[in-house]
C-alpha cells in the first residue's frame, strides 16, 4: 500500500481551507461553528463519514455528538440521546477517540484492519479503512475529538493530520469564544432578570454621573415613559426637572463619597407622592491595571417607604389624640371626682366608688404621660446636648435615688471613675432620666435587703453606665424583649411589680438618640446588670 507524500508543501486549496478556518472565530454560535468545522473538514479532506464528540462544559460527560455521513447530504446531525451518547462511551473507551483523548494528540490510521489503536466493534456498519482523529485541546484538556473516515485505506496522510490540528486549535479558541460570549450572554440576562424582579429602585453611575445602568422602577422616575435602554449612557442631570429626589441624588453624588462609604436619607417625591430611602454607595473597579484605569462612580438604590412613613404618620396622629381627646376629659374626670368627693360623707360607698374611679383614672394618666414622654424624646431635637461634667449628673442621680433604695433597705454600692473628664456633650436631663430608670428597675425587682452596683468610666471614647443587682433576674427568652415598649416578664408566682413595661424602652430611645447602645445580662435567681454607651463627643 502507498501512503501519500508526507512532506508536500500546503496545496492553494489547503491555503483556502486556513483561510476559511479562521472565519470560525466570528461565529458565536456554537453549534453551528462545530456543524461547519465538520463540513469544512469533510469537504477538504475527502472523508465519508466524521463524528465530532464534544465535552460540554464544566463536566466530565461527553454527551454531545455531531455526525455527518456525505452520502449527498450535507447536513451536520447533532445528537444527545442515549443511543449515540452510548456510541460516544464506546469509541471513547476502547475506540480510536479514547487514545486520542488519552494522548491528547492526533492520530493517523493508514488500515483500520492493521492498527491496533482502531477497535472493531462486531455490530459497527461503518466499513471504514482509513481515519484520522484529532483532540480540541484546551488548557491541556480535552474539550472534543473529531473524527474523519474513509473507506479506502491510506486516505489520510501526516500533512493532512497537521492540517486538522491546526484547524482543531481555531476550532478551540473559536469554542472558547462562542462559550465565553454565552456565559456573558446569560449572565447579562440573569442580571437584566434580577433588575426587574427587583422591587427597589436601582441606578448605577459612572463618576461623571452618566448612568450604567437603571432597572425600570427607576427608569420610569427618571423620565415618564423610559425604559432602562431610553436611559443608559445618558446623564443623571439631564433628568433632574422629573423629580426633587433625583436633585438630592444628583447632590449627594455631587461632594465625591468615599469606596466603602455609603449615605442614606428619607426623602419624599412630591411629583410621585411616594417616600423613599435612598441608600448612595461608591464603587470601585478593584481589578485596576495601566491599559483599563479602574472605573468607579456609584450605586443608589431607593425603597419605596411610604407605607411606612404613612404608619408613622398615623401612629404621630394617634398619639396626638391620645395627648388631647383623652388627656383634657381624663383630667377633668380626675378633677370632678376629687370635688365630689370632698362633698361626699367618709362613711358613703360612693366615695368608695369615687376612689377606684379617681385611681383608675390617675393610672390611665399616667400611661399616656409615659407613651408620649417615649415619643417626646424620639422627635427631641438634638441640639439640646450641651457640654456637662458626668461626675455632677452621676450624684445628682444618686441623691435622687437613695431614698427609693433606703426604702427597700437595700445595699447601694457605687464605682465611679468619671475625675478629670473633658465636658461630655449629652442631654443632661434625658441621660439622667436613663440612669435613673435602670436604677429604679434594679430597686424594683430586687427583694428588700438585696444589693445594687453602681458602675460609670469612660473607655475608648466610650461613657459606660452600668447597673447590677442581685434580684429576681430575667428568664433567658425574655431578654431580647425587655427593651420593647410594653414589654413585662411574666412573673412565675404570678405577683408583679407595679409598671407598665416603658421605662427600658425610654432608655433604648435615649440611648439611640445619643448614638450609643443599650444591653442587658441577666439570670433568674442569681440577678441583672443592665448598661448603656454613648459616645462622647
Ligand atoms: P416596667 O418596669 O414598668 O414593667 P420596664 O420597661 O422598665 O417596665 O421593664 C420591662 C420589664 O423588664 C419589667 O417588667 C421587668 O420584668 C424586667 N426588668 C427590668 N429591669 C429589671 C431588673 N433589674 N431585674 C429584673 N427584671 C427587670
Amino acid at each position: 500500500m502507498m501512503r501519500p507524500d508526507l512532506q508536500q508543501p500546503p496545496s492553494i486549496e489547503d491555503l483556502d481551507l486556513l483561510a476559511e478556518t479562521s472565519q470560525l472565530l466570528t461565529m458565536l454560535d456554537r453549534d453551528r461553528l462545530l456543524e461547519r468545522v465538520i463540513q469544512l473538514t469533510v469537504r477538504s479532506l475527502g472523508a465519508e463519514k466524521a463524528s465530532l464528540l464534544l465535552h460540554p462544559d464544566h463536566t466530565e460527560e461527553w454527551n454531545q455528538v455531531f455526525i455527518k455521513h456525505t452520502n449527498g447530504s450535507s447536513k451536520v446531525q447533532r445528537y444527545d440521546q442515549e443511543q449515540s451518547l452510548h456510541f460516544a462511551r464506546r469509541v471513547l473507551d476502547r475506540g480510536l477517540a479514547g487514545w486520542v483523548v488519552r494522548h491528547k494528540q492526533g492520530a493517523v490510521i493508514e488500515d483500520t484492519e492493521q492498527d491496533e489503536r482502531w477497535h472493531i466493534f462486531p455490530d459497527s456498519t461503518s466499513g471504514a479503512r482509513s481515519a484520522l482523529c484529532v483532540p480540541f485541546l484546551y488548557n491541556d484538556s480535552v474539550l472534543g475529538v473529531l473524527t474523519l473516515l474513509h473507506s479506502a485505506p491510506c486516505h489520510f496522510s501526516d500533512t493532512q493530520l497537521r492540517l486538522l490540528t491546526i484547524i482543531a486549535n481555531q476550532a478551540t479558541v473559536a469554542i472558547r469564544n462562542a462559550h465565553l460570549f454565552n456565559t456573558m450572554h446569560r449572565q447579562q440576562r440573569q442580571l437584566e432578570a434580577i433588575l426587574h424582579a427587583m422591587p427597589d429602585l436601582l441606578l448605577v453611575l459612572d463618576e461623571e454621573g452618566r448612568l450604567l445602568i437603571a432597572n425600570e422602577a427607576a427608569a420610569r422616575l427618571l423620565e415618564n415613559g423610559a425604559t432602562q435602554d431610553s436611559v443608559v449612557g445618558r446623564e443623571l442631570r439631564e433628568f433632574l426637572h422629573h423629580d426633587s429626589v433625583l436633585y438630592m441624588i444628583y447632590e449627594t453624588v455631587e461632594n465625591p463619597i468615599k469606596t466603602g462609604q455609603s449615605i442614606s436619607f428619607e426623602t419624599r417625591s412630591e411629583q410621585q407622592r411616594r417616600d423613599y430611602l435612598v441608600a448612595i454607595s461608591a464603587w470601585e473597579n478593584s481589578q485596576e491595571s495601566a491599559t483599563y484605569p479602574a472605573p468607579a462612580g456609584y450605586v443608589v438604590v431607593m425603597r419605596d417607604i411610604t407605607t411606612l412613613r404613612d404608619l408613622n404618620r398615623f401612629k404621630d396622629e394617634m398619639l396626638q389624640m391620645a395627648s388631647h381627646d383623652l388627656r383634657s376629659p381624663l383630667a377633668l374626670i380626675v378633677g370632678y371626682c376629687s370635688l365630689i368627693a370632698l362633698e361626699t360623707p367618709e362613711e358613703s360607698v360612693v366615695r368608695d366608688y369615687l376612689n377606684v374611679i379617681q385611681r383608675s383614672t390617675e393610672r390611665m394618666k399616667t400611661l399616656l404621660d409615659d407613651l408620649l414622654r417615649v415619643e417626646q424624646i424620639r422627635n427631641s431635637p438634638l441640639e439640646l446636648h450641651e457640654q456637662i461634667d458626668v461626675l455632677d449628673l452621676a450624684q445628682v442621680v444618686l441623691n435622687n435615688v437613695r431614698p427609693l433604695v433606703d426604702s427597700k433597705q437595700q445595699h447601694l454600692e457605687v464605682k465611679l471613675s468619671l475625675d478629670n473628664l473633658p465636658g461630655v456633650v449629652v442631654n443632661p436631663l434625658l441621660v439622667r432620666e436613663a440612669m435613673e430608670n435602670l436604677i429604679s428597675n434594679a430597686v424594683k425587682y430586687t427583694p428588700v435587703g438585696g444589693r445594687i452596683t453602681v458602675r460609670s468610666y469612660i473607655q475608648t471614647g466610650q461613657l459606660h453606665f452600668i447597673v447590677e443587682d442581685n434580684g429576681i433576674g430575667i428568664p433567658r427568652q425574655a431578654l431580647p424583649r425587655v427593651f420593647e415598649s410594653f414589654y413585662r416578664v411574666r412573673q412565675e408566682d404570678g405577683e408583679h411589680a407595679e409598671g407598665r413595661g416603658l421605662g427600658l424602652s425610654l432608655v433604648k430611645t435615649i440611648i439611640e438618640r445619643h448614638n450609643g447602645e443599650v444591653w442587658v445580662e441577666s439570670e433568674v435567681g442569681v440577678g441583672s446588670r443592665f448598661g448603656f454607651w454613648v459616645p462622647i463627643e
